[in-house]
């Protein structure tokens, strides 16, 4: 059976069995993102969810570091604005923080203060999600400016971690897309 533009584009993500340690399968995006019509299709398909939802969105929220290079486009895409939530120590002017556990120890997001407000519709977007503690730490993040999160996007969603679970357990209410499951 031929495979439609998007299920190509899907198909460039490479496996990469034990990395970054020993049994962990990583879904590797960079070979979608260097196929120009692979990652243009991606990304159009990225906006047609998000106008699909048929909510005012002010901006798309990227996670460093992937969630950035699809988060740009998608806000390109969409003509809105795009918002960075980063790793620890990266942003020069005040932030709000939010730390998460991880398998061992913490880590942590920040956010510059001043970019979201009460009232501001936000989608928050990354190439995987896994456990779902990144997002959800993105999520919590972005509430603590009085915004809301409408729904987090993923190219790509490892089922069997059940992050759309812990993501669900504290936000009902949000939507929660992958484009591919695995
Ligand atoms: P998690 O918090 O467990 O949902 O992990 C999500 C974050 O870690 C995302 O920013 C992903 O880029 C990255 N990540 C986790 N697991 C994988 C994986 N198997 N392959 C690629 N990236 C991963």
């Amino acid at each position: 059976m031929s495979q439609t533009p998007l299920q190509r584009a899907l198909s460039l993500i490479a496996d990469v069995p034990d990395y970054p340690k020993p049994g962990i399968l990583f879904k590797d995006i960079t070979p979608l993102l260097a196929d120009g019509p692979g990652f243009g299709v991606v990304i159009d398909e990225f906006a047609r969810a998000i106008r699909a939802l048929n909510e005012n969105v002010d901006a798309i929220v990227g996670i460093e570091s992937r969630g950035f290079i699809l988060g740009g486009a998608i806000a390109k895409a969409l003509e809105i604005g795009f918002v960075t939530v980063r790793k620890p120590g990266k942003l020069p002017r005040d932030v709000y923080r939010k730390e998460y556990a991880l398998e061992y120890g913490f880590d942590a997001l920040e956010l510059h203060k001043d970019l979201l407000t009460k009232g501001d519709n936000v989608i928050i977007v990354d190439d995987v999600l896994a456990t779902g503690g990144t997002a959800l730490a993105c999520h919590d993040l972005v509430h603590i400016t009085g915004a809301s999160v409408v729904a987090h996007l993923f190219m790509l969603e490892i089922e069997f971690l059940k992050g759309r679970e812990v993501i669900a357990a504290t936000h009902p209410e949000v939507e929660i897309i992958s484009l591919l499951k695995a």
